[in-house]
C-alpha cells in the first residue's frame, strides 16, 4: 500500500467519526471510491438550499461551516461534512467555507452505490453514522434554526426609576399587554411581582450585560420599541452600555422613552400604528452599508 493511503487510513482511523467501527479494510474500500478533491483558500465548497449530494472528509487544511451567519463549526482534518446528504431533505442547511487551502476526500452519491454493490454492510453502517451524525448535529444547533421574527417592546428601568416603571405599567396595563416584552434582569422580576405581567423574553440585569443584550435584538430587528427610565440624578457603572443603547435606537430608528412623559406618547404610538414603518426612510443604515461596501473594496488586494 501506498504512503498516501496510508496517511489516509490513519486520518480517517484516528479522528473521523469513522474511528472505533470501521477496520482498516474498510476504511480503504471506502477511500478507493472516493474522489479527492481541493479547495482555494476562501473556496465556498457548498451554500444553504443546494442539493446534498455529498458527504466530504477533511484531509487536509481547514473548513468552516456557518449557519445563519453564525460560525458554528472550525473543522481541522478528519472532521467530516455535508451528512446532510443522509438526511431526509437532502439539502444543504448550512454553508461550508474553505479558510485556508483544503483537501477532501468525497462521499457522493456514485461512491455511495458502488459501496452498496461492493459492501451492503459497509455502505448501511456510513448511511447509520451520518444520519446519526446530522440527526445530533441539527439538535446542538437547534437555536440557529429558528429566526426570531417577534418584535417585542423592552422595558427597562434604573434603581430609582423601577418604582415609576412599575406604576406606568400597572396605569398602562392593557396597552403594554399587547405586546410581546423583554426587559433586563431586576427590571422584569419587579414588573412580574408588582404588575403581573409576562414577559416574553428575559435578558440579563442591566450592569451584567442586559442593556448590551437588547442593543443586540434592536440589530436584529427584533425590537419595537424601549421604555427605559434612567435614573438622571445617580452615576451608573455601566454607563457606556446605556449610552450605546440609545446610539443604536438611534442608528435603527427605535422609538425610546426614557421617563414617564415620553413613555405614554410612545406607547401611545406603538399602540396605534402596530405595523406601520416609520414615516421616514432610515437612510442612515443604507448609506452606512454603501460606504462599508466601498471599504472593502478599496483595503483588499
Ligand atoms: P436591571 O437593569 O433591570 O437588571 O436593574 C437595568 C439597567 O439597565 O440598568
Amino acid at each position: 500500500m501506498d504512503n498516501k493511503r496510508k496517511d489516509l487510513i490513519d486520518i480517517l482511523k484516528e479522528k473521523s467519526p469513522l474511528s472505533g467501527q470501521f477496520t482498516d479494510y474498510e476504511i480503504l474500500q471506502l477511500i478507493e471510491i472516493m474522489p479527492l478533491c481541493e479547495y482555494d483558500e476562501n473556496a465556498t465548497i457548498y451554500k444553504e438550499g443546494e442539493p446534498a449530494t455529498s458527504l466530504k472528509f477533511l484531509i487536509n487544511g481547514a473548513v468552516n461551516i456557518h449557519l445563519n451567519n453564525h460560525l458554528v463549526a472550525q473543522l481541522t482534518p478528519g472532521d467530516v461534512f455535508g451528512e446532510a446528504m443522509f438526511s431526509d431533505q437532502g439539502k444543504r442547511i448550512a454553508d461550508a467555507v474553505a479558510v485556508e487551502p483544503a483537501e477532501v476526500l468525497q462521499f457522493d452519491l456514485a461512491a455511495y452505490e458502488e459501496m452498496l454493490r461492493q459492501d451492503t454492510k459497509v455502505a448501511l453502517k456510513c448511511k447509520h453514522i451520518f444520519e446519526e451524525l446530522y440527526k445530533n448535529n441539527v439538535i446542538a444547533n437547534e437555536h440557529f434554526f429558528t429566526k426570531d421574527t417577534t418584535k417585542y417592546l423592552a422595558l427597562v428601568a434604573h434603581n430609582e426609576m423601577k418604582v415609576p416603571l412599575v406604576q406606568f405599567v400597572q396605569s398602562n396595563l392593557k396597552k403594554i399587554n399587547k405586546f410581546p416584552l423583554v426587559a433586563t434582569g431586576t427590571t422584569g422580576e419587579l414588573l412580574y411581582k408588582e404588575a403581573k405581567i409576562l414577559l416574553s423574553k428575559k435578558v440579563k440585569s442591566g450592569p451584567l450585560g442586559g442593556d448590551q443584550a437588547i442593543g443586540q435584538m434592536i440589530s436584529t430587528d427584533n425590537i419595537k420599541g424601549i421604555i427605559f427610565f434612567r435614573d438622571p440624578l445617580s452615576p451608573h457603572p455601566h454607563h457606556a452600555d446605556i449610552e450605546a443603547l440609545g446610539r443604536l435606537c438611534d442608528v435603527y430608528q427605535v422609538p425610546l422613552a426614557t421617563n414617564p412623559a415620553t413613555a405614554t406618547a410612545v406607547l401611545d404610538y406603538l399602540v396605534t400604528n402596530p405595523d406601520k414603518e416609520p414615516a421616514q426612510v432610515n437612510s442612515l443604515l443604507s448609506d452606512y452599508g454603501r460606504e462599508q461596501a466601498k471599504v472593502v473594496q478599496d483595503k483588499s488586494k
